[in-house]
C-alpha cells in the first residue's frame, strides 16, 4: 500500500472540507427543524456562524501553507540547480563557466553514482508517486536513467550553466521506468523544477526502502542505455 507524503496545506484544507460538511449536516437540520422554535433556531444560529469562521480559518491557513510549500520547494530547486551547475579547477576552486568557452564533452555518469541512486530510490521509478520498478524481480532492467537538465541545446530542459562534470552528478539524475522516460524525455512533457521535485519527493518518501542492492551487470546495462540515448 503506497503512502503519500501529505504537505500541511493538503491537512488544512481537509479540516475546511469537515467543516463545510458538518455546517452542512447541522444547519441544515437546525434551519428545517427550526421553524417551530425561533429560541433555538437563533441558539444554534451562532453555531452557524461559529462553523463558517472555522472554514474560512482552515482554507486561510490552508492558502498561506500552500503559497509557502511552493516557495521552499522553488528555493530548494534553486540550490540544487546551483549545485549541479558548480564546477571546479584542478585545485577544487570554484570556477564559472561561460557557455561560449565551454568544450562539450560527453561523460557517462559512474557506477558508484548510480548505485547510490538506485539505493535512494528504493528501486522505484523516481518520478514520484509512480510505483514502477527499475529492475524486476528476474534481474531485467525496466527503466532508464536520465539527465534532469541537458547542456545540449537541442535537448529537453537545456541548461547554459550546465557543466560535462555537472551533467552526470547525482542531483542531476533521476532513474525513470519506461512510461516516465518517453513522457519527460520524448515526449518533452516536464519542466526542470518538476523533476527535481518529484525526485526530491521520492527520495524522501517513508515508504521507499532505500537499502536496494543492485548487480554490477546491471549498472553496467544502466551506463549503457545513458550512453546510447545521451539523454
Ligand atoms: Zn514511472
Amino acid at each position: 500500500m503506497p503512502r503519500f507524503v501529505v504537505q500541511k496545506s493538503s491537512w488544512a484544507f481537509l479540516g475546511a472540507f469537515i467543516v463545510v460538511f458538518l455546517r452542512g449536516v447541522v444547519c441544515g437540520t437546525i434551519f428545517s427543524m427550526g421553524s417551530g422554535n425561533i429560541e433555538a433556531f437563533f441558539g444554534n444560529f451562532e453555531l452557524c456562524i461559529i462553523l463558517i469562521v472555522i472554514m474560512i480559518g482552515f482554507v486561510g491557513m490552508g492558502i498561506v501553507l500552500f503559497v509557502k510549500e511552493k516557495k521552499i520547494k522553488t528555493l530548494k530547486n534553486k540550490l540544487i540547480v546551483e549545485k549541479i551547475n558548480d564546477a571546479y579547477d584542478s585545485e577544487g576552486k570554484k570556477i564559472r563557466i561561460k557557455e561560449s568557452s565551454y568544450n562539450k564533452k560527453r561523460l557517462s555518469p559512474k557506477k558508484e553514482i548510480l548505485r547510490e541512486l538506485l539505493k535512494r530510490s528504493g528501486n522505484r521509478c523516481q518520478f514520484y508517486p509512480c510505483p514502477n520498478v527499475i529492475i524486476d524481480y528476474q534481474e531485467y532492467l525496466q527503466g532508464h536513467v536520465v539527465s534532469i537538465m541537458s547542456n545540449e541545446k537541442n535537448q529537453p530542459n537545456y541548461n547554459p550553466k550546465l557543466s560535462n562534470e555537472g551533467r552526470i552528478k547525482i542531483d542531476n539524475l533521476i532513474l525513470l521506468c519506461h512510461d516516465h522516460f518517453f513522457e519527460v524525455k520524448l515526449h518533452e512533457k516536464y519542466g526542470i523544477n518538476i523533476l527535481l521535485s518529484k525526485k526530491i519527493e521520492a527520495e524522501e518518501s517513508p515508504n521507499r526502502d532505500q537499502n536496494f542492492e543492485s548487480s554490477d551487470e546491471i549498472l553496467e546495462e544502466l551506463i549503457q542505455g545513458y550512453i546510447e540515448r545521451y539523454l
